[in-house]
């Protein structure tokens, strides 16, 4: 295990050298470990952990992390990377996800479970972009990644198309764990690009409730 630790440690750091550092944005030439040029960085609006206290303790999620509000330079580097097949990018996008607080270190995560894709849309895209980024971040939280733990069981319509009830209805009993003994007593952490109304969230954390987690918390990129 450490020995493979150690290769994709050599692997990620020869990769850097090899690779010249671009925005994830705009593809400007930037600082090694840098993400977004100084252009792009300008258009960010930070955010804080929106915790899911008092009249909201009932809502599935225990808490929702996200570094960003989408628009700027965030919501292009997502476009990219999801619809522009920039796979690379998950590496600088779930490096940010770190960024989305100290707090995400300090919840003791187990496991990290992806927002699945229909496996319709994973043949269309090729790719479901929040694995990429939940392998990355399971990694550096020195959590599992459990890809396979939830499926996504309804086909959905892409949920940027619909209004706010419409993405409720359209995501309502999308999602079933596979297994109920890979998330029993765990403490999740599921990840998905982005949350809008944070319908798609709920859902899964309701799945993931239902094969008996301890707690569920969410990180995203970016929030509306
Ligand atoms: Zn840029």
């Amino acid at each position: 295990m450490d020995r493979w630790k150690d290769t994709m440690f050599l692997l990620d750091a020869a990769g850097a050298l090899v690779a010249p550092e671009r925005c994830a944005a705009c593809d400007a030439r930037v600082p090694f470990r840098t993400v977004f040029c100084s252009a792009c960085a300008a258009t960010l609006t930070s955010t804080s952990t929106e915790h899911r206290d008092g009249p909201q303790a009932l809502h599935p999620l225990a808490s929702l992390h996200a570094p960003f509000l989408y628009g700027g330079a965030i919501s292009a580097a997502v476009t990219r990377f999801k619809y522009e097949g920039r796979s690379e990018l998950a590496r600088p996008l779930a490096h940010l996800l770190l960024r989305a607080g100290p707090q995400l270190t300090s919840l003791a995560i187990d496991c990290v479970v992806p927002v699945p894709l229909h496996p319709t849309r994973l043949v269309e895209r090729g790719f479901n972009q929040a694995a990429l980024l939940g392998r990355l971040l399971a990694r550096r939280l020195g959590a599992a990644f459990e890809p396979r733990a939830l499926t996504r069981i309804k086909a959905t319509e892409a949920q940027a198309t619909l209004s706010r009830e419409g993405r409720l209805r359209n995501v309502r009993g999308a999602f079933e764990a596979r297994q109920a003994d890979w998330l029993a007593n765990r403490r999740v952490l599921l990840v998905d690009d982005v949350a809008t109304t944070g319908a798609t969230l709920a859902e899964a954390a309701i799945a993931v409730h239902a094969a008996k987690a301890h707690i569920v918390h969410a990180v995203v990129l970016a929030r509306a």
